[in-house]
């Protein structure tokens, strides 16, 4: 099995790789395999945190990680909600720009030194039928690009061209509306049927091939088809546990607050700022409900690092930041912190105290909290910014 196929399990010949594979998606769900648990971890972070990244990538392998891909498609389906699909194939999208910009700015040393396999920019155009819509600026010296059968790239780290030229009908293809005014056509240069976009424009373009390719028959009929009640039944309890995350997001909404007093954050968040702010390291999941409880707070990444102390040129960080940005991004509703439900599932729920008798939500301990309190000073107006 070609293992780029466990980091882009959407391309045409991994699914061809899972139909040569010698066992059914079927077939692993009825015996419970590995693959069952890395594809309920797929749909449970997409749905959460917007990626499908395994939190601890170690732990499966390149065919695990193939064929959690269709029974992830089959858990999505089970869910029978519209939010269930489009989350799924945006962070199916997300990851996999994520991984291409990484294979991208790859160079042949990093490629010697560590052996993996990667995509270049003309597998990936290759793939989504591109090949002759895109081509490279010629912007280096004497003209020259990174060109054909080199790694040019479209993703961070510089190696190849800054700007691409992208055929008009695939651009207005795969461009959304709503991506903002930089994506109408009147504000781009347009030359002999193309359309000039940065780099990072192209991988966006891309992102969107993959988010339609994932999302391309999702959902479809598993009860009821052949073998399919068996599967229903075998996924029923995973495919509960994923409704509940829905449902927390729609918990959510009603109870946006914006003012910050870290003395009344509910036990369980204040147990994580301190765990935080002692340097000590927290799970992907831990990270994700404490980040996703103050962004919901109206917080932005400088409140972020400053509450948790934590240096943004470090490792932890950059991560912080780039979470922090990204569920800004989202308005902070569509990957709300997660209830108390899914808080005590992972373990994250510290020494509940009287007040969480009444709630079943975080940010429910933390709106009747600040309601109760009255007259509250907002922690970022101290004078030292801090708590
Ligand atoms: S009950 Fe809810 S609010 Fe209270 S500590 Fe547990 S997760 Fe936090």
């Amino acid at each position: 099995m070609d293992p780029l196929y466990a980091r882009y399990p959407f391309f045409e010949g991994a699914r061809e790789a899972v139909r040569e594979a010698d066992i059914s998606p079927a077939a692993l769900i009825a015996e419970d395999a590995p693959a069952v648990e890395r594809a309920t971890e797929r749909v449970e972070r997409a749905l959460m945190e917007g990626s499908v990244a395994p939190e601890d990538p170690s732990r499966w392998d390149d065919r695990e990680k193939l064929l959690s891909y269709p029974i992830a498609r089959i858990l999505v389906s089970l869910i029978e909600t519209p939010a269930a699909v489009e989350k799924y194939a945006t962070a199916e999208a997300a990851t996999a720009r994520e991984r291409f910009e990484d294979d991208f700015a790859a160079g042949d040393d990093d490629i010697r030194s560590t052996g993996r396999r990667r995509a270049s920019l003309e597998d990936v155009l290759r793939e989504f039928d591109l090949s002759d819509a895109v081509r490279p600026e010629r912007d280096g010296p004497g003209g020259e690009t990174t060109g054909r059968g080199g790694r040019s790239g479209s993703g961070r780290g510089g190696r190849g061209p800054t700007h691409y030229w992208v055929g008009i009908g695939p651009y207005l293809d795969l461009a959304d509306a709503d991506w903002g005014e930089r994506w109408r056509l009147v504000n781009r240069e347009v030359a002999d049927g193309a359309v000039r976009i940065p780099a990072d424009h192209l991988s966006r373009l891309l992102e969107a091939a993959v988010e339609r390719r994932v999302a391309e028959g999702l959902p479809f009929e598993v009860r009821g088809t052949d073998g399919g009640d068996a599967i229903a039944g075998a996924l029923e309890g995973a495919v509960s546990e994923l409704r509940g995350l829905l449902d927390d997001h729609d918990a959510v909404d009603s109870r946006r607050v914006d003012t910050v007093a870290p003395a009344l954050f509910p036990p369980c968040m204040r147990t994580l700022v301190r765990r935080a702010r002692g340097d000590e390291s927290l799970s992907d999941h831990a990270e994700f409900s404490l980040v996703s409880f103050l962004v919901a707070l109206g917080m932005d990444r400088g409140d972020v690092t400053t509450l948790l102390d934590v240096d943004a040129q470090s490792e932890a960080g950059a991560r912080i930041e780039t979470r922090v940005e990204y569920l800004a991004e989202s308005d902070g509703t569509q990957y709300p912190p997660p209830s108390c439900a899914t808080m005590k599932g992972y373990g994250t729920c510290v020494d509940p105290d009287e007040r969480c008798e009444t709630i079943s939500h975080p940010l429910s301990y933390y709106t009747d909290a600040l309601r109760d309190a009255g007259d509250v000073r907002d922690w970022r107006e101290t004078a030292a910014g801090g708590e």
